[in-house]
């Protein structure tokens, strides 16, 4: 068993650190003020060499797993969550087309999402349905070589500044399994029909975009069909299979920065280290600190590792995506307490990871879906 890095796999953790810590905090305040996409940010991590990491050479990207896009994840997130949201998340979505998208999709949606001229987005929940994919009743009706579509989806990431839609619709109602109505088409953003809101006044990751859209009888073209029809519901769950891989780094991400904060604050609060038993208690909490974001470490890593290998262990990949998601929650919270009243002011940077750590445990799959998952895969056989 070998824990260590590649020297590769150092040198782009590195990168995106340095990155990181070099543009975010010019812009990181202002976005989450001012609740502002920052596309000049993602120009560039372009030209640093930092999006399209898990995307295949071939269509533009970088060629890496999705264990380095967790590095990317972990470290961006490190510095500020919500900047790290809106970079990473620019080419979300681009895993359905490189899993079950034709070659011609591939050629025509990836290689603009790699070089930050089209970014793109994911659509499945929708007012009345979120964990229960099931449920979703966005209607795409097949019209001769187009579908028709009507519905609206909720808390849709880049919703407002995304170029397509890799959205979930439901095509095939009355199909006798519930497994087979649904399907994914890929929905540009300029079709007649198509309506966004942005959605303000979030508690955290601001500067990452969040959208209502809705569909008017919007006009998509049968070759925008990603999958096959009524394959939809197990495109997702193996998306979600990689998505949460990664997604995971994030509540890593955000713990790992709260910890660094918490253990500056320490260092420099005389008045802390001079009431000996409130120092001690201050020790404990870093020591439990740094003890689950190293469990969570392991955990996120050697999820995403199996993922790289074609070992998709649902079940693993949940319970790093839940554990990872409640240390980020769990640091955050020590580490403003750390802060003591100063961790309430806003010139504090614990201040706003405290708003964003949140998000983990709720998008991407709730922590409560995340455990059934979990459970499911010990709980086999049973009706
Ligand atoms: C900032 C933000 C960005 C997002 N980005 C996207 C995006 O890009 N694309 C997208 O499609 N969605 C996105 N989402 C939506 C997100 O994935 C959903 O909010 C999430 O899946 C939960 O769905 P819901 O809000 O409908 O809650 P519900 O599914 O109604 O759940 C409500 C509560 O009930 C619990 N619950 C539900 N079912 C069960 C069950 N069977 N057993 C036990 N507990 C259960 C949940 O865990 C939760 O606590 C985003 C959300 C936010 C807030």
């Amino acid at each position: 068993m070998d824990f260590s890095l590649t020297p590769k796999q150092h040198e782009i953790k590195q990168l995106a650190r340095e990155f990181a810590e070099r543009e975010f905090p010019k812009v990181a305040k202002k976005c989450d003020q001012e609740e502002v996409f920052d596309f000049e940010l993602i120009k560039k991590a372009c030209d640093a060499g930092l999006n399209g990491i898990f995307i295949d050479k071939a269509y533009g990207g970088l060629g890496y797993g999705y264990l380095e896009n967790a590095f990317v994840m972990e470290e961006f997130w490190r510095v500020d969550p919500g900047l790290g949201g809106a970079l990473t998340c620019v080419t979300f979505g681009s895993e359905m087309i490189l899993l079950f998208g034709s070659e011609n999709q591939k050629r025509k949606y990836l290689p603009p999402l790699c070089k930050g001229e089209a970014i793109s987005a994911v659509g499945v929940t929708e007012p009345d349905a979120g964990s229960d994919v099931l449920a979703i009743s966005t209607r795409a009706e097949k019209e001769e070589d187009e579908y028709i579509v009507n519905g609206s989806k909720m808390f849709i990431s880049n919703g407002t500044v995304a170029d397509f839609f890799i959205t979930l619709c439901l095509t095939n109602p009355s199909s006798s399994s519930k497994h087979e109505r649904h399907s994914v088409l890929i929905i540009e953003a300029d079709r007649p029909g198509l309506e966004r809101d942005k959605l303000r006044g979030k508690m955290g990751i601001r500067a990452h975009d969040t959208a209502r859209i809705s569909f008017n009888s919007v006009r998509v073209p049968g070759e925008n069909l990603i999958g096959g029809e009524g394959n939809g519901f197990s495109c997702f769950m193996a998306f979600f299979n990689r998505s949460r891989a990664y997604v995971a780094a994030q509540g890593l991400g955000v713990a790992q920065g709260a910890f660094e904060l918490a253990v500056h604050f320490v260092k420099k609060r005389k008045a802390l280290r001079k009431n000996l038993p409130q120092f001690h208690i201050a020790q404990y909490k870093l020591a439990e600190m740094a003890t689950w974001i190293e469990t969570a470490r392991n955990l996120v890593y050697k999820a995403a590792w199996n993922v790289d290998r074609g070992k998709i262990e649902p079940a693993l990949i949940s319970m790093s995506k839940w554990y990872a998601g409640e240390v980020g929650v769990k640091v955050v919270n020590e580490a403003l307490q750390l802060h003591e009243g100063y961790g309430g002011l806003e010139e504090y940077d614990i201040s706003r990871f405290y708003r964003d750590a949140k998000i983990v445990e709720i998008y991407e799959g709730t922590k409560e879906i995340e455990k059934l998952v979990i459970a499911r895969q010990f709980l086999r056989g049973i009706n």
